[in-house]
């Protein structure tokens, strides 16, 4: 028996963030595509570079993954000059990451534009998978909570209480994300954060919203450690960076998903 909770379903969400060409992706797939069964109750979601999002598309088998992208922009089309929109990713992806620490930290991707890719990201059919974390130097300076009110409250400001079911979040506190600080983060940190931001739901949109929504947890997650993480009360699934390069690594990630909800 673990901490899983049955009516919301697991995600295990690849970010492949700027690695792997083309080739490079269309094998990773065809590798993982070779280990992975179809599972119920798991979602497993590939997040590739924009430019193999198409040719995956063609080769994804859906029932097995479904495709994200990894950032998409808010305006549906103009004379924004190296973007690409949610509209255009409307028929190629179900997920887009959404606010993602490199986004705020590399981009200066601010509060607002947070908030109108959610908007974008729904007013386009694509479930966005949102961001929330603080880095160490706001948890140092005590500042962690207020970090996690002001991205949840600001990402969700013109989600309705009928979308919100279309939104996933995702605590990634950025001090524990392998490419920033990569400190491991204790389980009863992780369920106090992420019991913190279901409460910021329900006060946002009641009980019911509060319960359905999933909120993933992303920070070095790997095959070894994916269990203890999922045993989390309150974790819905995992977003995993490094270790989803790695096919021996992210299949295994998802047959423990998989082992756990048997168990439930
Ligand atoms: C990420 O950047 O989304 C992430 C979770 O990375 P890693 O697993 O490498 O820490």
């Amino acid at each position: 028996m673990n901490a899983m909770n049955q009516d919301r379903k697991t995600l295990i969400v690849a970010n492949w963030k700027m690695h792997l060409n083309v080739h490079q992706s269309s094998l990773l797939l065809h590798r993982l595509s070779e280990r992975i069964k179809v599972h119920r109750n798991i979602e497993v979601v590939l997040a590739p570079s924009m430019l193999s999002l198409q040719p995956l598309a063609l080769e994804i088998d859906r029932r097995k993954f479904k495709l994200s992208a990894q950032d998409a922009y808010f305006k549906d089309e103009g004379g924004y000059t190296g973007e690409v929109s949610f509209a255009m990713l409307g028929s190629l992806v179900q997920y887009c990451i959404v606010g993602h620490s490199a986004r705020r930290i590399y981009f200066g991707e601010t509060l607002e534009m947070v908030r109108d890719k959610v908007q974008a990201a729904i007013r386009n059919g694509i479930t966005p998978i949102v961001c929330i974390g603080e880095t160490k130097q706001d948890r140092d300076a005590g500042e962690g909570r207020r970090v996690i009110h002001d991205q949840l409250t600001t990402a969700l400001m013109n989600v309705t209480s009928r979308d919100l079911e279309k939104v996933v979040l995702v605590y990634e506190p950025v001090w524990a994300i392998s490419t920033f600080d990569g400190i491991l983060a204790k389980p009863n940190e992780i369920e106090k954060a992420i019991a913190y931001m279901r409460m910021q739901v329900r006060e946002l949109y009641g009980e019911r919203a509060a319960s359905k929504v999933s909120i993933l947890y992303g920070g070095s997650v790997n095959d070894q450690d994916v269990r203890g993480y999922l045993e989390v009360p309150g974790v819905d699934g995992a977003l995993v960076g490094a270790a989803s390069l790695n096919y021996h690594q992210f299949s295994a990630i998802v047959d423990v998903a998989y082992r756990m909800r048997l168990e439930v």
